[in-house]
């Protein structure tokens, strides 16, 4: 019997797995393809984001964007924000909000058809793609390794530091240590040939990989699944650090996070339905109330 249920929870766990790299492939396919129409611009304004940068971090100005492919759904809706620099929002909504959607705005993979995303208070359309994805730097929720060694996957972050460099970052993820403890260490190789690291170790290295960039706005999609209590003790620590003198964007997905940020903004159907603090929103939102009793992991 125990065979059985085995087994089942692995075919399972294998689908979810396959789900999952499908649905990863098709929006990373879908943002080639129209990555196209994404230009740098003609007159970069680069220079002004220095001189502004006591203005809001970012701004979103009644922005509304909907997916080519679907053009009868509002993926978002007039979404207004002000961000300061160095403030952690929280991003929450169910399934579909839009809060991916928001993500890929901001990385400019897509442009709004109304409203404008700005930085320091120049729009990001007027920002070489170059320094405007060099000042973001994203965890997703499913880390990407390279099928390359581990200094090479800690080092993309940052093509030009130094070993020292790594191996700080590295200390800071909280990765150095099992890292070190690696058949070749820094030089095992990974991806699909090479050891095999816990959902956990991948995260930190993603983590150490981030913190070797040093973006000035981080975007993080926190993870939904569990990790074991010792990896997951290691990330919040990798992530405090990354997230610290830091203008951070969450999608969350853990009450913990929700409660520690300086703003909540909750979304549903492509708009902002409330924003504040957890106890704000506990006495005034409805919707916030009921992601609170089921869609939040309990720890
Ligand atoms: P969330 O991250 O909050 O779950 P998303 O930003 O992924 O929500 O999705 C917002 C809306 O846009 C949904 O209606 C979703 O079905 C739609 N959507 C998301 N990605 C695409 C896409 N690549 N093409 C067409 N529609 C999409
Ligand atoms: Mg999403």
């Amino acid at each position: 019997a125990i065979m059985v249920a085995m087994s089942v929870a692995t075919v399972a766990e294998v689908y979810g797995e396959l789900q999952r790299a499908a649905g990863a492939a098709a929006r990373l396919l879908e943002l080639l393809a129209v990555n196209s129409e994404i230009k740098n611009p003609e007159n970069p304004q680069d220079a002004q984001l220095q001189n502004n940068a006591g203005l809001p971090a970012i701004s979103l100005e009644n922005i509304s964007f909907n997916y080519p492919s679907r053009p009868d759904v509002s993926a978002l809706n007039k979404i207004s924000l002000s961000i300061s620099q160095g403030q952690t929002v929280a991003i929450v909504g169910p399934s579909g909000a839009g809060k991916t959607t928001l993500f890929e705005l901001l990385q400019r993979f897509y442009d709004p058809a109304h409203g404008a995303i700005k930085f320091h208070d120049v729009n990001i359309k007027d920002i070489s793609l170059t320094t405007l994805r060099n000042k973001m730097g994203t965890v997703a929720q499913n880390p990407i390794l390279f099928s390359s060694d581990v200094m090479h996957n800690i080092r993309y972050g940052n093509p030009n530091a130094t070993d020292e460099q790594v191996y700080a970052a590295a200390k800071h993820a909280h990765a150095d240590e099992f890292i070190k403890q690696l058949p070749q260490g820094y030089n095992s190789f990974l991806g699909e040939q090479g050891v095999r690291l816990s959902g956990g170790q991948k995260q930190r290295i993603v983590l150490a990989r981030a913190i070797l960039k040093d973006p000035e706005i981080l975007l993080l999609d926190e993870a939904t699944s569990a990790l074991d209590a010792q990896s997951e003790h290691h990330v919040q620590a990798a992530l405090e650090h990354l997230m610290q003198n830091r203008t951070t964007l969450i999608i969350a997905h853990r009450l913990a996070t929700v409660k520690h940020a300086d703003v909540i903004v909750v979304m549903e159907n492509g708009e902002i339905k409330a924003t504040g603090s957890h106890q704000q929103l506990l006495a005034s939102s409805p919707l916030y109330q009921r992601l609170c009793e089921l869609q939040f992991n309990k720890h």
